[in-house]
């Protein structure tokens, strides 16, 4: 079969080298091996996740860790502000877990605002609350320091925010931000096979965590905590999954985290300025444009269904557009290690299937 690359906002494209390291040898997840394994990673994903805290490794994908967090911490209600696919889950997922929850919704491609998150937290009642940064489905970034600052006005409520299509593309400081539970997943933006999820928590998040009763036992926070500081994860890890992301973050660190960032904003402007050129306008409201992916409106109107399956053809792989939005808009990533020249590679194909206007 051949290989289609990945354009799609998650999975995204894995590189050979961190292939390689997902497929090494096994060893016991309770062995000298494995706890010097776990412990050499430490230091370097503190520093991505911007804490002096532990980060935490779930086997499962992000939803594991993003229902966690409710079942670890809402003992009365928590607000779910919702702008997107994702974001408009974690409601329906709180309601499944049994809790009490409360909503924050705006229209798809509009920003989570301080102001209303204040309104709505000032309506009382809450103890957490969950935010998706950068609402994949959309493309769209909500201001996360601005939001963090706001939920800081309000002592009881617990802060879980998502960045599974933002982390490590763009800086999020973990203790400055006064965040509660920071989550994101492996397959998109750090560029790792689907399958593992990462967390910092707050000491205030373990504290609660303690405090209740039904947090069950594979996703128990306390759990992670005790088996945390003993370089090791409650139950069997995907070990394969932590050799690629050592191998993920050799890579990061050797490219350097701020030319990380910078390499995601051009790449980024190199997305938009391609759907500018031809003639589409991009889905969210101005300001509010994702740097890891690009929501484009199908202005012009056309089959999109159609361009990314001939796309395919040309051999990469975009997406078609979320959901409700699916053909209003298609969907391209510079999530992971794309460059100006691999970029440069997916405009030639894209050129193809897209006329010019
Ligand atoms: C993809 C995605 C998820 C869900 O991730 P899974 O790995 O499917 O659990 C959650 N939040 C955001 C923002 C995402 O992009």
């Amino acid at each position: 079969m051949k290989h289609v690359k990945l354009f799609i906002p998650g999975p995204i494209e894995v590189s050979e080298k961190t292939l390689q390291a997902f497929r090494s040898p096994m060893i016991g997840h309770r062995s000298n091996d494995f706890k010097k394994l776990y412990a050499e990673i430490q230091p370097k994903l503190q520093q991505l996740f911007c804490t002096t805290k532990p980060v935490y490794i779930s086997t499962s994908s992000a939803w594991g860790v993003m229902e966690a967090s409710l079942r670890n911490l809402v003992s009365k209600k928590v607000l779910c502000c919702m702008k997107g696919a994702f974001s408009d889950k974690w409601l329906d997922v709180a309601t499944r877990c049994g809790k009490q929850a409360d909503k924050l919704q705006v229209e798809w491609g509009q920003p989570i605002t301080p102001e209303a998150v204040r309104a709505k937290l000032s309506e009382g009642g809450f103890d957490a609350m969950t935010l998706i940064h950068n609402e994949t489905s959309t493309g769209t970034m909500s201001p996360l320091a601005d939001i963090c600052a706001v939920v800081k006005e309000f002592p009881e409520v617990r802060l879980i925010v998502d960045t599974v299509s933002s982390f490590s593309a763009v800086p999020i400081d973990f203790d400055q931000l006064g965040i509660d539970v920071l989550l994101t997943g492996s397959q998109k933006a750090l560029a790792l096979p689907p399958g593992i999820a990462l967390f910092a928590l707050s000491d205030a998040a373990l504290e609660r965590a303690a405090t209740l009763k039904d947090r069950g036992y594979y996703f128990d926070f306390v759990e992670f905590q005790k088996n945390g500081a003993e370089s090791m994860t409650p139950s069997t890890p995907s070990i394969g999954h932590i050799y690629a992301l050592r191998s993920v973050l050799e890579d990061i660190f050797a490219e350097g985290i701020e030319a990380r960032f910078a390499r995601h904003t051009t790449t980024n402007q190199m997305v938009r300025d391609w759907a500018k050129s031809k003639g589409f306008d991009l889905f969210p409201k101005p300001g509010y444009e994702s740097l890891s992916l690009t929501c484009i409106k199908n202005t012009r109107n056309l089959d999109i269904a159609a361009a990314v399956k001939q796309l395919r053809e040309f051999g990469f792989s975009i997406d078609g557009g979320y959901g409700k939005i699916k053909d209003k808009t298609f969907r391209i990533s510079n999530m992971g290690n794309e460059t100006p020249d691999t970029m440069r590679e997916l405009f030639s194909a894209l050129d193809q299937v897209f006329p010019n206007p």
